[in-house]
């Protein structure tokens, strides 16, 4: 089944239970201070569970675009290394807003994954909350006696707070959830693992597939819970992962969702997929990020040197290393596959049809300007190479160049070991701290035309209040 057939099902059936279909709200946010992006299937309809608004119909379902690089959830680090999680992906979701509860949620979930999409039964397996002591919760006996009427006792999992109760933050409604599991390994790797095979969450594959949330408490100030009177549903269903199941893979990029924009990779910078780790993962992450900042700067969002504009230009220059260190891309080349990722998604998404001109100026623009960077940072870098007496290049030097002209520090690493040389790492972390606090002593930061960002400063994504504080606006003189 094609992925466009797997999303307008996922929509029907909800819809033939009374759902109305809403479009995905837009993924860039702009009036809540507390996130950036919508990272879930919930955050547009945050008002309806609060009670500060009312739905025409009390039943909704829709795909919502997400993006996970910040905050709570950053999946940044594990894409293209993983097959399943990705920056942006489309979370599919069914809601009821004080309507139906955990008996019709439930027993719809199961209907149509067995019978519609056809998912054998035997590879499903669920979870229920196992009750929390410091909340005085008891286990979710009610999930638990409904899941029984559909799946074996064996299939049902028991999970921690962390894992099955959903809170939205540290007040208001909140519940226990039920996780949805596929495991689509093969007979040989089943048969590797002898007893409780299903057990094994961490086999990459046995995958998460659907996660419903019965939102039936409200978490009061003082921290303790009540029973809400309208009880709510919240469910998320990662629409690239069951395309991978329903599609007989064992890898999202496996699917018609990704394989078009790999084909044209292939194409591009003349690798397969497929053959050498290092490559695939590269491919994997240009896939990926292609998506993130394509949708982005459909949805107004263009790359900047703050906030959610930041976070996108980290995005697209994650992509541009990965391509220019293992596929040898030296010049532009994610902005032309904009093309195929609009034809294949522009049905769905019409906004990528619509703004494909302005998402290709903007993505070649960022390419080539990053790529400068690069490489006057590779000339630099080779006459540091040249003036090291020994095998060790200072941390002080490496730091010159990643603070200066934004040279990727991992990128330096890499350069280094394919001449023989080492980085002093220590040294470099301590330049690094040094900078930091000289940044925070700092109050203001100026910006104009001469002003660069400073590439990785940090590890990972962070909330919008700490990337202002960790960012480093840095002057320099144009070469
Ligand atoms: P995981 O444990 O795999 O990270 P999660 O528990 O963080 O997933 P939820 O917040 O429950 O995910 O989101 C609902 C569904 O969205 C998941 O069941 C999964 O199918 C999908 N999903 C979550 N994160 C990603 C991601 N980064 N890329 C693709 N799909 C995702
Ligand atoms: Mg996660
Ligand atoms: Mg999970
Ligand atoms: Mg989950």
């Amino acid at each position: 089944m094609k992925s466009q057939d797997i999303r307008l099902q996922f929509l029907k059936f909800f819809e033939d239970k009374k759902h109305s279909i809403v479009p995905s709200a837009p993924m860039v946010l702009k009036d809540d201070p507390t996130l950036m992006f919508v990272n879930s299937g919930m955050a547009p309809f945050k008002e309806y569970f609060l009670g500060n608004a009312q739905p025409k119909n009390n039943r909704l379902v829709d795909s919502q675009k997400c993006l996970r690089v910040s905050g709570k959830h950053n999946d940044l680090e594990e894409v293209g290394y993983d097959t399943y999680h990705h920056t942006l992906f489309e979370m599919l979701g069914n809601w009821s807003f004080g309507d139906y509860f955990k008996k019709e949620a439930i027993a719809w979930a199961w209907e149509l994954l067995t019978e519609v999409y056809k998912i054998d039964k035997d590879i499903l397996y669920v979870t229920v909350f196992e009750g929390s002591d410091e909340d005085k919760l008891p286990m979710d006996n009610e999930a638990y006696d409904l899941w029984k009427e559909f799946v074996d006792e064996d299939r049902i999992l028991k999970g921690n707070k962390k894992d099955n109760f959903w809170e939205m933050g540290d007040q208001g409604p909140c519940g226990p959830c039920s996780e949805i599991h596929v495991d689509i390994r093969s007979a040989e790797e089943k048969a590797k693992v002898s007893g409780k095979s299903l057990v094994n969450k961490d086999h990459p594959q046995v995958v998460e597939i659907w996660n419903l949330v019965f939102m039936q408490y409200n978490r009061k100030a003082n921290g303790s819970l009540e029973v809400l009177p309208a009880k709510h549903i919240d469910t998320g269903m990662g629409f690239e992962r069951l395309c991978m199941v329903l599609q007989n893979v064992q890898s999202n990029y496996d699917t018609d969702v990704f394989t078009p924009i790999i084909r044209e990779v292939e194409t591009i910078a003349d690798k397969k997929y497929g053959k050498d780790e290092k490559v695939d993962v590269a491919i994997r992450v240009i896939c990926d990020h292609v998506r993130a900042v394509a949708f982005s700067i459909a949805d107004g969002q263009l790359p900047s040197n703050t906030g959610a504009g930041y976070v996108i230009r980290r995005i697209l220059r994650r992509a541009v290393r990965y391509g220019f260190t293992f596929l040898d891309k030296k010049e532009p080349f994610i902005y032309r596959l904009v093309e195929v990722l609009s034809k294949k998604m522009g049905e769905a998404f019409p906004e990528l049809k619509s703004q494909k001109g302005l998402i290709e100026n903007v993505i070649k623009e960022e390419e080539q300007s990053f790529l400068r960077t690069l490489d006057q940072g590779l000339i630099l870098l080779n006459r540091i190479v040249e003036e090291t007496e020994g095998k060790i290049v200072s941390g002080e030097k490496a730091f010159e160049l990643y603070d200066t002209y934004g040279f990727p520090i991992d990128l330096t690493a890499l350069i280094l070991s394919e001449k023989g040389l080492k980085l002093d790492e220590k040294g470099f972390d301590e330049e690094l701290q040094k900078q930091k606090n000289r940044s925070r002593a700092a109050s203001e930061m100026s910006t104009d035309d001469w002003v660069v960002i400073k590439e990785d400063a940090v590890q990972e994504f962070v909330g919008y209040d700490t990337l202002e504080a960790q960012v480093k606006l840095v002057r320099y003189r144009k070469v």
